[in-house]
Parts: structure tokens; sequence; C-alpha cells
């Protein structure tokens, strides 16, 4: 067996994990949680920097408990990017401390591509296209000839920001998605929003806007569900052509936006009408979490993809489609 011990901690959520081929052994996290308004770069860094220690301390406390030492493992993974540049530094320099004290080779985990895989991982999608929808990233995902694809992206913010952006401007506090889709439900009518596919990219960002706006004349509610079913409809229109495009025939769900259930309801809705199989891993595993990092790092140590240390500089916009696939 092998083990990998990963961090994650780009942006709100510091955690740590041990994983091996199968399962996950051990995860402990530390979530940053702004006092007003949405997430501070700086204090997000610094609540992770206050936390690491605490963290990977007791993540070795509960391994010890099953019988694992910082001995056994085989590699310290570590989120490189995409991602807050203050949040991945910090993350970064504790995992190199790591590195370097347990004499463990390190690698550098692209973010994005490890929600692919820990959705591969713990589904039975096999060569899906992907939905990845979180707080930063927005991104339609396929693997072909040795890389990952992206088929579509956001051309501005993630549609997690602009959905937590908007819920600050309706007063709601943070993360606002959760918010949004409770509201949604007891809504009466839709009102018209901005609706915006270039080609196969999508922009939220004057939706955001367009939704605090009409608050001025419209409920809550109104406006929350209108929100929704034009950003997710934007989302499923280009995944369906993605799938058209490419012929796969499995779609997998993957980010913290994926625990939207009327998301979930128009991509299980698509596949059905075009006879491919939809996949949402487990709640745990969709949000930013430290599992994800220490599985792809798994993969990437077995597929003898480590970094030395003077080179595991982080990259804010590290894109998942500059990563050579050596794992599959
Ligand atoms: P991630 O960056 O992948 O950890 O995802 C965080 C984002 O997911 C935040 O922007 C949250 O507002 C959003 N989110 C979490 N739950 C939901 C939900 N049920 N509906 C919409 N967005 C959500
Ligand atoms: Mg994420």
């Amino acid at each position: 067996m092998t083990l990998v011990l990963g961090i994650e901690g780009t942006a709100w959520n510091l955690s740590a994990a041990v994983v091996d081929e199968n399962d996950v052994i051990d995860e402990v996290s530390h979530t940053y949680r702004p006092s007003t308004g949405g997430i501070h770069p700086r204090e997000a860094a610094q609540h992770h920097a206050q936390h690491a220690g605490q963290v990977i301390r007791k993540l070795f406390e509960n391994i010890a408990d099953k019988g694992i030492s910082s001995r056994d493992l085989d590699a310290i993974a570590f989120s490189q990017g995409p991602g807050l540049g203050a949040c991945l530094r910090t993350v970064g320099t504790a995992a190199r401390a790591l590195s370097l004290s347990l004499e463990k080779p390190l690698v550098g985990v692209n973010h994005c591509l490890a929600h692919v895989e820990v959705g591969r991982w713990k589904t039975p999608a096999e060569d899906p296209v992907v939905l990845y929808v979180s707080g930063g990233n927005s991104q339609v995902l396929a693997y072909r000839n040795g890389k990952y694809r992206i088929f579509g992206e956001t051309l501005d913010i993630g549609i997690g920001n602009a959905l937590d952006k908007f819920a600050r401007n309706a007063g709601l506090s943070h993360p606002g998605g959760p918010k949004v889709e409770e509201f949604a439900q007891a809504a009466a009518s839709y009102v018209p929003l901005p609706y915006v596919v270039k080609g196969m990219d999508f922009s939220f960002s004057g939706l955001s806007t367009a939704a605090t706006d009409a608050l001025s004349h419209s409920s809550i509610e109104d406006v929350c569900y209108s929100f929704q079913e034009n950003a997710f409809a934007m989302l499923v229109e280009v995944t369906e052509r993605a799938l058209a495009h490419t012929g796969k025939n499995e779609v997998l769900l993957a980010g913290g936006v994926g625990a939207n259930m009327r998301l979930r309801q128009m991509l299980k809705t698509m596949c059905e009408d075009r006879d491919a199989s939809f996949y949402v891993p487990e709640k745990r595993f969709m949000g930013d979490n430290g599992s994800m990092i220490a599985y792809l790092g798994l993969l990437m140590y077995k597929s003898g993809n480590t970094i030395e240390v003077a080179n595991s500089h982080v990259d804010p916009d590290f894109r998942p489609d500059s990563v050579e696939v050596t794992w599959l």
C-alpha cells in the first residue's frame, strides 16, 4: 500500500489527510469563517498559518491510533494552485517543511484536477465530462490525449463567488450559495436576468450584479430562483455541448456548488435525455478537502511525478490543462 499525506488550503478550508489506494485513512480540517463579508485573502492565510501545526499534529495522532507513523508515509502532497496567493504560500511552506523534516518526496497538486480525480475515485465514473463548480473556479473539463482539456470556463468569476457576492448584497452571511438555494425553493415567479454563454464559455459577474439590482423590484425568493435557473442552465448547456463534442457518456459533478440540488436535478435531466450516466460524489469530497489532494498526490507519486523543494513555488493561476497527466 502507498500512503500519502495531502494538504489543501487554497481558500477557506485548511484540511490535511492521509490516504492509501483504497480509502481515506484520516482527515483533519480547520475552516476559516470570515467575521464579516466574504473571504479576506490575508485573514484566510493567517488562519491557515495559525492552525496548520495543530491540524497536522492532530492528523499524526489520529493515524498513530490506526497504527501508522509518519515514517510510513511515501510522500507529502499540497495544493500548488490555483487559489489565493497568500493561502497557497502558507500551505506550500507547511508542505515543504514536512517534506524536508520527514525526508519524503514532495508532490505539487493542481487543485482542479484533485476535484476531478477524487470524483473518479469515489464514484463509478471512468472517463467523464466534468463540471467543476466552486467558489473561485467554474470549468468543464475532459481528458483527451494526455491532458485534461478545458472545454468551457468562466470568463470572469466562479459561480460560487457570484452567488456569494449576490447573497452578501442581499444581506445574507457567507457562504451565500446554500442560502440562495433555500430562498429559491419558495419562489413564486421568474424574473428576467442575463444569460451569458459565449462560444463554450460563460460569465457570471453581470448576472450577479443584475440579480442584486432586481432586488429593488422583486422578492428575494424570486431573484434567488431566477439567478439559479439562469446560471445553472448556462452550465448545463456547456456541459451538454462538451458531451456531444467529445462523444463521452458520463458526467461527473465536482466542487462545492455541486451540493446544490437544483443544479443536480438539471444535470440529471440532461444526462437522461442523452443516455449518459451522471455521478456525484459524497458531499465531503465535493467542497475543498485534504483527501482529494492526498489522493491525486498518491497517483502522481506512483507515476514518478514529484518535485524538488527548490522548484515547488505556488501558482495562483495554475491551469489544469497545463498538467501532463502521468497517472492514466
Ligand atoms: P469550494 O470552493 O469548492 O469549496 O465551494 C465553495 C462554494 O460552494 C461557495 O461559494 C458556496 O457558496 C458554494 N456552495 C456550497 N453549498 C452550496 C449550495 N447548496 N448551493 C450553491 N452553492 C453552494
Ligand atoms: Mg475547489
